[in-house]
């Protein structure tokens, strides 16, 4: 493929051609979950309405076929990840499972007293408050790396907060709020030379540019389905396959082991150690058939679109009277997060949906990210790859509206 279609993209989503309150859908909160394509939908119901069967076990058609789906489902998410090892592929439900997990077991394993966890503050609650949880219990100390006022990382005060003591980096691929996108190659070449480890959250980051977790050399990298087109309560940990190999399990149950007596219980390889119990198979085959939509788009052509659809809708933000958007800095997604000068967040979203449009306000779950900028709550519009100028330009204009009948 070559070039964006973004009208060929949008006959493919359902959701997008629906009314709310009478008026046409703009959905505009994308960096809460995506819509899907009907490909996912189909991909799902023909698991249930036909294809049903466990993986992994029973010899028969319907089994094999099911591990069929679901193994090609694990290798879409190593081609889109950048990694040529299915196994450093492990499902999961979701971003916050899978940060959970790393900090459940590589944490445990890793982190004693005094050591040292680095977060930035732009991080969503997932990548944040597992880190907390083990730091507590293993006396460790998570320490915040800074933002400046245009929404980027402090890099000065990063390097000065690398140290021996660190063990571990938790940095976003994409801020939910800011839409920062961190220099995660460099950060993660310098955590190394410290001997830590990095975990980079790419929730907000696989739908919106193309990532390659080799080039990155980030040691964790974990995502969710629903973000990236897919279903609900599946998503995807990577990890280094050494690094993987070395963790503990985490939770016990089947799937998971290699024999199990009462004596001695030993376990499954990779990735299935680290899966225990059924999986969401259906989910898996939502997600294989999201992955495969966006891999049969020109990626490159997409990101460009979204690029100039962001910078579109920051100026046309820039419009509004009494507006302020927080996070300036250049090579961000388009998460728009902003604050109408009297006017509460929520009861601006509540105005805009009564004119079809979905935008999300509150924290964010990235309260230290608000914080930063001295607020609590603010209003966020969202943008896919699936949006347009008009959409953008209909949230304009109701703003517009709104912000005049506040006056
Ligand atoms: N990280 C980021 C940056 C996110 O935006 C989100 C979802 N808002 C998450 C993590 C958590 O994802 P999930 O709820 O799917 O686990």
């Amino acid at each position: 493929p070559s070039g964006f279609d973004v009208e060929a993209v949008r006959r493919d989503f359902p959701q997008l051609h629906r009314e709310v309150n009478g008026r046409p859908l703009v959905w505009l909160d994308n960096g809460a979950t995506t819509l899907k394509p009907r490909q996912v939908a189909e991909a799902v119901a023909e698991h249930y309405s036909t294809g049903t069967s466990n993986v992994h076990r029973g010899a028969h058609s319907l089994a094999r076929q099911a591990t069929q789906v679901y193994e090609e489902g694990r290798e879409e998410a190593a081609k889109l990840l950048g990694t040529q090892d299915t196994d450093e592929i492990v499902f999961v439900r979701g971003t916050t499972e899978a940060v959970n997990l790393v900090a459940q077991t590589w944490g445990r394993a890793n982190l004693g007293v005094g050591d040292e966890i680095l977060v930035s503050a732009a991080e969503h609650h997932s990548n944040l408050v597992p880190w907390q949880q083990i730091a507590a219990e293993r006396r460790a100390r998570v320490r915040p790396i800074p933002l400046l006022p245009d929404g980027q990382l402090d890099q000065d005060a990063y390097q000065d907060l690398l140290g021996s003591r660190t063990r571990l980096v938790a940095l976003t691929h994409a801020s939910n709020v800011l839409g920062t996108v961190p220099p995660v190659a460099e950060m993660t070449a310098l955590a190394h030379r410290y001997g830590a480890r990095v975990l980079v959250d790419g929730a907000q980051a696989v739908s919106h540019f193309p990532v390659d977790v080799t080039a990155l050399d980030a040691d964790f990298y974990a995502f969710s389905g629903h973000k990236v087109f897919g279903p609900t309560g599946i998503g995807v940990l990577y990890g280094k396959r050494e690094l993987l190999e070395a963790m503990p399990p985490w939770q016990g149950g089947g799937n998971m082991i290699d024999s199990v007596s009462f004596e001695e219980t030993t376990y499954a390889p990779i990735p299935h150690r680290l899966e225990a119990g059924t999986g969401h198979i259906a989910g898996v085959a939502g997600l294989r058939a999201a992955l495969r939509y966006l891999a049969g788009l020109d990626r490159q052509a997409a990101t460009a679109y979204e690029e100039q659809l962001t910078a579109y809708a920051m100026g046309a933000l820039a419009t509004v009277p009494g507006l302020y958007l927080i996070g300036s800095a250049p090579g961000r997604i388009g998460a728009l997060t902003f604050v109408l000068a009297g006017t509460d967040p929520i009861a601006l979203a509540g105005a805009l949906d009564r004119q079809g449009i979905a935008v999300r306000a509150g924290h964010h779950c990235a309260q230290p990210a608000l914080a930063s900028f001295g607020l609590q709550s603010a209003a966020r519009a969202s943008l896919a790859l699936y949006n347009t100028a008009q959409e953008v330009d209909t949230l304009v204009a109701a703003l517009q509206d709104i912000q005049e009948q506040a006056q």
